[in-house]
């Protein structure tokens, strides 16, 4: 006898895509800096084109992305580090996450004509422009048995990588230099980041003094600040070797490089027992004539087709 469709646990056909060295850690020893650089590769064009949004939307996406894979990279126990912004323009949410392990998520809700009437009148928008007004929250959850931690901000900056810094020197306390990037080029959709923090003490054994501390601080984010998008996103320039491009006369110390994947957790399991949480009239109301109810991952944009006679068996 056939399973049942709403039985069949397998897995959506997504790609398998693992990027080894998506996320590189490092710090500068004896300097109270510690920093990620990102890059998400062929994962970047994998995410983003399951998804059929203007050119500025995907390339904010791409830098939520890289934000989100950055900040992951930090957690110390399992869980994730969740993104979401709200805003009143014609992106009214953008949902961003990452595991700890290094999958990765999104979603865009857009509001199509005004997005087309903005795009009209700016080809180019700022990310800003795209938001509006609203909120950003960072959430990371640890599971169960840990407190989820959000903290939230008013959008403010012209950028996604404003808008992140203003979350960290705001609700953190906490000051940070972020570069965001995500483009298309020659081999697709690109995306990646380069994240300075600055840290309490310093990454190296001896003590510095207040102002060594902020001229050490000054000096990584003035160097910070010579990356180009075109070097960040390079696939051919490995990661190590573009870190000591930068600050290879600041006591560099790069870490074991951390993977990213493509990280949707959706299932045809999980999705059937939201239907089964419908009333009959409503699942009468969305299976129509074909007798099947299509449901659409939001985040990896995959279709699932229930049989409506498979639903609602609990009679
Ligand atoms: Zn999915």
């Amino acid at each position: 006898m056939e399973k049942p469709a709403f039985l069949d646990r397998d897995r959506p056909d997504v790609p398998d895509l693992v990027v080894p060295g998506g996320v590189t850690p490092f710090y500068l020893a004896g300097r109270p800096v510690r920093g990620r650089l990102v890059r998400l590769g062929v994962l970047a064009d994998a995410l983003l084109t399951r998804h059929d949004n203007p050119a500025p939307v995907t390339s904010l996406a791409g830098k939520a992305l890289a934000l989100v894979a950055s900040l992951a990279s930090a957690l110390k126990f399992q869980g994730s580090f969740s993104l979401q912004i709200k805003g009143n323009g014609p992106v009214s949410m953008l949902v961003a996450d990452c595991t700890d392990t290094g999958a990765l998520r999104f979603y865009v809700r857009t509001d199509e004509d005004a997005l087309e009437a903005l795009l009209a009148q700016t080809p180019r928008p700022l990310d800003r422009e795209l938001l509006g007004d609203g909120y950003l929250a960072l959430t990371v959850d640890q599971g169960p048995d840990t407190d989820r931690h959000q903290g939230i901000v008013d959008i403010a900056g012209d950028t996604l990588a404003a808008m992140a810094t203003h979350y960290f020197t705001t609700s953190e306390q906490h000051a940070c230099w972020l570069m965001l990037s995500c483009t298309m080029t020659d081999a697709g959709w690109r995306a990646g980041g380069l994240v300075l923090e600055r840290i309490a003490g310093e990454g190296g054994a001896h003590v510095v003094d207040n102002a060594e501390a902020e001229a050490n601080w000054e000096t990584a984010t003035i160097l910070a600040s010579t990356l180009s998008t075109a070097e960040l996103l390079d696939d051919s320039l490995p990661p190590a070797q573009l870190l000591h491009r930068l600050f290879h006369e600041e006591n560099l110390h790069v870490s074991h490089p951390r993977a990213l994947a493509f990280g949707c957790r959706c299932s045809r399991a999980r999705l059937a027992e939201v239907l089964q949480t419908f009333p009959d009239d409503d699942l009468d109301h969305m299976s129509e004539e074909s007798g099947t109810i299509v449901m659409t991952c939001e985040f990896c944009n995959k279709d699932f087709h229930f049989p409506r006679k498979d639903i609602a068996a609990d009679l």
